[in-house]
């Protein structure tokens, strides 16, 4: 390659990633998140190579179609890596403002990028994974898997994409019922839906995705950036209106009882108790706070912010009942 020094080709072995492949090849640069055993989760490293690799792609004028798509046949990307919510950012909640901030870069990468992108939709697309396909222009899926957003079951919001595309892609109601309820929405269904624009069989799918890259890269390439640019148009209102208070509202709420019970569920394998935390609001309690708000004071020595419903000093010991109540620093 001779292009101008200044965004000349790379070689795609270059980057050395290691949580995906990238990978170009006849015009077309593939981009698979490599985390199988994960079911493609994505983890703050993986965020920052997808940017790289998707930027790279997008300056390389040997690319004229970008696939994103997951390792293996179970799925194509789930999101968030729960491990790392939990351990991480549920602790620093600061933190996720800044992961969030990685997250949408990933996000406007795919959307910004010159170049087509196709999702290539191999297995289950949700929360985050759902939300990475919406982002893309075209999706191809197999036919045996589904789609969904998890955010109100799970303790936390989808708007990292879905709140702002469902209603755009397939209609507010559907948009509202996929947002609220969180179903699965398989392969045939998100066809109808307009969710994806072809659903193939599975050994289909490679093929699938050739041919349409192929029809996309016999149109010419400036017309099809400034097409891409155009249609944009209110992908790129609903995100940029909300995307930077979904960051900040998302990192707040990290710090509540929401995410919380949401993740002790999912890591102790049982059910989410969303009816305890009506219940505690409407008797009166806080739904926020764990063991109710930081209002006591300890009179023994002095201790201040100890929560409502401590029975004992978490600091000296001292047992809190019948000595200062209610005067919290
Ligand atoms: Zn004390």
């Amino acid at each position: 390659m001779t292009a101008t020094a200044y965004f000349a080709s790379k070689e795609a072995s270059s980057f050395g990633f290691k949580d995906i492949l990238y990978e170009k090849k006849d015009w077309v640069a593939r981009v698979t998140i490599n985390r199988p055993e994960s079911f493609n989760c994505y983890t703050t490293d993986t965020l920052r190579e997808l940017i790289v690799a998707i930027d790279d792609a997008s300056n390389d004028d040997a690319v004229g179609v970008i696939v994103l798509t997951g390792a293996g046949e179970k799925a194509f990307c789930t999101g968030g890596d729960v491990k790392e919510y939990a351990g991480v950012y549920t602790k620093r909640p600061h933190d996720y403002w800044k992961y969030m901030g990685l997250f949408s870069k990933y996000i406007e990468s795919i959307l910004r990028s010159g170049k087509v992108t196709i999702a290539r939709i191999n297995g289950i697309a949700v929360g985050g994974g759902n939300e990475s396909q919406l982002a893309c222009d075209l999706a191809v899926m197999a036919d045996d898997t589904y789609l969904g957003q998890v955010g109100t079951s799970v303790g936390s919001v989808a708007c990292g994409g879905a709140t702002q595309w469902l209603s755009i892609t397939i209609g507010d109601r559907r948009a509202r019922e996929m947002l609220f309820l969180n179903p699965r929405i398989p392969a045939q269904k998100a066809l109808e839906w307009g969710l994806v624009n072809r659903v193939v069989p599975r050994a289909k799918l490679d093929e699938e995705v050739a041919t349409l890259a192929k029809q996309l890269l016999e149109k010419f390439p400036e017309c099809t950036r400034y097409t891409k640019q155009q249609v944009n148009y209110w992908k790129e209102q609903a995100w940029y209106a909300t995307v930077g208070h979904a960051r900040d509202w998302l990192s707040t709420h990290f710090t509540t009882l929401e995410p919380y019970e949401g993740m002790q569920a999912f890591v102790e394998k049982r059910k989410v108790d969303f009816m305890g935390q009506r219940r505690k609001a409407a008797e009166g309690g806080s739904s926020e706070f764990l063991w109710g708000p930081y209002e006591h004071t300890c009179a023994k020595c002095g201790a201040k912010g100890i929560p409502q419903q401590f029975k004992f000093c978490g600091s000296c010991g001292a047992p809190l009942t019948g000595l200062a109540q209610g005067n919290g620093g």
